[in-house]
């Protein structure tokens, strides 16, 4: 199957209804009518389900949807994107091991990552991730990357080949959040990544009605490296699975952040859409970044389809389909950035992308609010600056909505 198709069949199971969505399993526990068989269930010897919090039917279906358009090996899903992210970096690391991240990260990432510390976890932040600065940064405790394929809110794009390749070299387990750009854009698994993250509260979901997070899986052969001790038995009785079943037995288990059926339902049912909205965003947001990088108003408007970004080649190099629906802008001052949010009459204030709704934040006053002043400027944002995540209405109107804001400013 091709892409748009596994949107809509991959991995599709139709149960003995015929009915064509998988039904919400709202269900805590499955009986079964065997003590033999719910042993067996158990201890992995046959599969079936126990209690929601370890697995239910409608999450399973939506992992393993996911699972298909990421061309990865399997997933695991959690109750959010920071949910996801705490543990696929928890299941990876131990105090001692350190983590090399990008300081582009989004705000609660950068946060996350920031506090392992108190678990003894040695943190590097790198202001650019590429060949050089990777190389220079890597000892030989490191056992974790944690990049974005584009950074939430700097906007940076990830030359993805070359770092995978230094993970490769240096058997690194390389963790990359695609939430701003979506296996629509870019799957990172093809490229190297040995996990992929989405908080399916944005684009997969696509209409912002539920919060949810996943891992997917692309199944490496690094944990059978010495220096991943902590999945040696994993390796032994699971090989390339290694990774989701150690998960699965250990933090997974132990925190118990699971996604809720309800939420995987309407994940799949905005999943189906995917392509079609991905399209419409990366298209009305290069019409906005054309007009925002022509008014005198408007200062560096910070877009990477946009010719004249410094990130243009590597759009050309990886991303075929067009380069996603954020853009972030400047405005001169924090009264002017203020003074243009409180006009706008159809672009919605507040914290979310990936909404089939134009929408727009003041990030230093708001989801980098808890991050220092020098951090802010590691992560690209100023006090002036805005940062859009483009909707699908027609751009006409998201363009008349900014043109009369500007009138204000
Ligand atoms: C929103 C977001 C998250 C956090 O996801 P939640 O579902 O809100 O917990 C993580 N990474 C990126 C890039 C995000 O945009």
């Amino acid at each position: 199957m091709k892409f748009n198709t596994k949107l809509i069949h991959g991995n599709l199971k139709i149960d003995e209804t015929g009915a064509t969505n998988t039904p919400i399993y709202l269900s805590n526990a499955y009986a079964h009518n065997s003590a033999e068989k719910l042993e067996d269930i158990f201890s992995g010897r046959a599969v079936g389900y126990a209690y929601t919090r370890i697995s239910n039917p409608t999450v399973i279906s939506f992992e393993r949807r996911m699972t298909s358009i990421e061309d990865g090996m399997v997933a695991t899903s959690a109750a959010s994107g920071m949910s996801a992210i705490y543990l696929a970096i928890m299941n990876t690391v131990q105090p001692g091991d350190e983590i090399v991240a990008s300081s582009a990260l989004y705000g609660g990432t950068y946060t996350l990552i920031r506090n392992l510390k108190s678990f003894g976890i040695k943190i590097k932040f790198l202001d650019e991730m590429n060949e050089k600065s990777l190389n220079e940064a890597i000892t030989k405790d490191t056992k974790l990357v944690f990049t974005e394929t584009m950074g939430n809110p700097k906007l940076d794009v990830l030359d993805i080949e070359p770092v995978s390749r230094i993970c490769k070299i240096n058997n690194i387990i390389l963790i990359i959040d695609s939430t701003m750009t979506t296996p629509y854009l870019i799957k990172p698994l093809q490229y190297g990544a040995d996990i992929v993250i989405h908080s399916t509260s944005k684009y997969i979901n696509g209409t912002s009605n539920s919060i949810g997070g996943i891992i997917i899986d692309g199944g490496s052969s690094k944990y059978s490296n010495i220096k991943y001790n902590n999945f040696k038995p994993y390796i032994e009785k699971f090989g390339s699975m290694a990774f989701t079943a150690k998960l699965k037995d250990t933090v997974g288990r132990d925190i118990g952040s699971p996604l809720s059926p309800f939420n995987a339902f309407l994940n799949l049912t905005g999943l189906e859409t995917l392509s079609l909205r991905m399209k419409e965003h990366c298209k009305n947001a290069l019409v906005v970044a054309k007009y925002l990088d022509d008014n005198k108003k408007v200062s560096q408007v910070n877009y990477a389809g946009l010719k004249s970004s410094r990130y243009y080649n590597l759009i050309e190099k990886y991303y075929k389909n067009g380069a996603g629906g954020i853009l972030t802008f400047r405005l001169g001052s924090k009264e002017k950035a203020f003074k243009f949010l409180n006009n706008l009459k159809l672009i919605l204030n507040l914290t979310n992308i990936g909404d089939t709704k134009s929408i727009i934040i003041h990030p230093s006053s708001t989801i980098c609010s808890n991050n220092t002043e020098e951090e802010k400027i590691q992560m690209g944002v100023y006090d002036d600056l805005l940062r859009l995540s483009v909707g699908i209405e027609d751009s006409e109107d998201i363009i008349e909505d900014i043109e009369q804001a500007l009138k204000a400013v």
